[in-house]
């Protein structure tokens, strides 16, 4: 039987209680003789404890030292998680990223992926273990901890499942898969059972965090089988699967636009920033793409420019943008963390403006005040206040995916 690389999240090994239900689960599939990696993130709300602790040690701590902190959760859950496998008499190890040569670049808290060894991974594999692995964190060539930026654990267990040549990987989450819209703010919200990977990337890119985007990106890029479930379903119902797109599966006409679901984003604020000259754009680019900050719906027009980026990278643009006036590039720059991105995601919105009248049309008559926008044939995005966010998604919800049909 093929290898399956499994990934619980924290809400999956959020207790000992939980933890061991996961155990349970496992030792059921390895007694079916599936070889098992196992990958795992912090329990519950570690992550964020460890930052607040952090903030309350040092006002601005450095990033080596908060992976050496933040990789600590996933090292927990991985131990307990062995540790209460042992206890169902199944032989288990864990590992760290670093253990299981997970060699990432040198960007602490963005890290990316070069390349897995997994040596100590395949020959665990060989003596019929199952491998547990801290999710979200790697090490680089120069032996330092990195970790993967927040949500990574998902990219741990796709790029883990690539390297190892696995069968399939699934997620195991909260909830019973990907829906038109985070089932905890739009309570209508229904489950896909297919979605393809580009809306999947889009849906991900633009605040559905049941999938962390470079996830799905390294699924899709590399052909990798990529399922979401519910790890406290005790059926294991299918939930969703991620496939290449095929043509003609629509009920609508061939040229219609269709939405698929409707997304927003409280982690990320807006950044707008007027350059001394339209050329020197490239250079705001560039320093986005070293420090692996997110630059999502970016318009620009002559000297303005405007995106959306990650709400924790906020002293790392200061740092950029204060670099960037004094070298003449910048002439002013303003981060708008009460505004927020809500985007409709679907195929086709760009062959004319119809899509996109609907969408301002809904959000006027729900008396939502849109602040900017931007369109591409995968997506809307439009910025609105943060208050009025969910109103905005569940005004979208309603227009485009509860009274039509997808
Ligand atoms: P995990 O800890 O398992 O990685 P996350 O909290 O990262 O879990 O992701 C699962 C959460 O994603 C769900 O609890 C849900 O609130 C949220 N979510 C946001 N958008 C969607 C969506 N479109 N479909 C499903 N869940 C979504
Ligand atoms: N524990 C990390 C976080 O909370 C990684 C993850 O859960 O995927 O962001
Ligand atoms: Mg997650």
């Amino acid at each position: 039987m093929g290898l399956i690389v499994q990934k619980f999240g924290g809400t999956s090994v959020g207790t000992p209680e939980r933890i061991r239900q996961v155990a349970k689960k496992i030792a059921k599939k390895y007694s079916e003789g599936h070889p098992l990696v196992v990958v795992v993130s912090a329990m519950g709300h570690t992550t964020d404890e460890l930052i607040t602790l952090a903030q309350q040690v040092s006002d601005q701590p450095p990033h080596r030292e908060m992976d050496m902190l933040l990789s600590a959760g996933e090292r927990i859950s991985m131990a307990l998680l062995s540790m209460a496998l042992v206890d169902c008499q199944i032989p288990a190890l864990s590992l760290t990223g670093s253990q299981s040569g997970i060699i990432t670049d040198q960007s602490h808290r963005r890290a990316r992926i070069r390349r897995i060894l997994g040596d100590r991974i395949r020959s665990a594999l060989a003596e019929k273990k199952v491998v547990i692995v801290a999710g979200f964190q790697g090490v680089s060539e120069t032996k330092e901890i990195t970790t993967l930026g927040r949500g990574g654990s998902d990219t741990s267990a796709v790029a883990l499942a690539v390297a190892l040549g696995a069968e399939r990987c699934e997620i195991f989450t909260d909830v019973h898969g990907v829906y038109s819209a985070d089932p905890r703010v739009v309570s209508s919200a229904f489950l896909w059972e297919k979605l393809p990977h580009d809306l999947m990337v889009e849906l991900a890119t633009r605040g559905a965090g049941v999938l962390h985007p470079r996830c799905v990106e390294l699924a899709k890029q590399n052909q990798m089988q990529l399922i979401v479930k519910n790890s406290l379903d005790p059926n294991e119902s299918m939930g969703t699967i991620l496939i290449q797109r095929q043509a003609g599966n629509s009920s609508l006409g061939m040229e219609e636009f269709r939405v698929v679901g409707v997304t927003s984003d409280k982690e990320k604020v807006l950044i707008r920033l007027r350059l001394t000259r339209p050329t020197v754009l490239g250079a705001v680019w560039e320093r986005s793409a070293q420090a692996h900050l997110s630059l999502i719906s970016p318009v620009f027009s002559g000297q303005d420019v405007s995106f959306y980026s990650e709400r924790d990278g906020d002293s790392e643009w200061k740092k950029i943008f204060d670099e960037l006036s004094s070298q003449g590039f910048v002439e002013s720059y303003e981060m708008v963390s009460e505004i927020v991105p809500v985007s409709v995601v679907g195929d086709r919105f760009s062959q004319d403006g119809s899509a996109l009248s609907e969408v301002i049309d809904v959000l006027s008559q729900s008396h939502i005040s849109v602040v900017s926008g931007s369109a591409s044939s995968l997506a809307i995005t439009l910025g609105v206040l943060i208050h009025q966010v969910d109103d905005a998604v569940r005004a979208l919800h309603a227009a485009f995916l509860e009274s039509k049909k997808v």
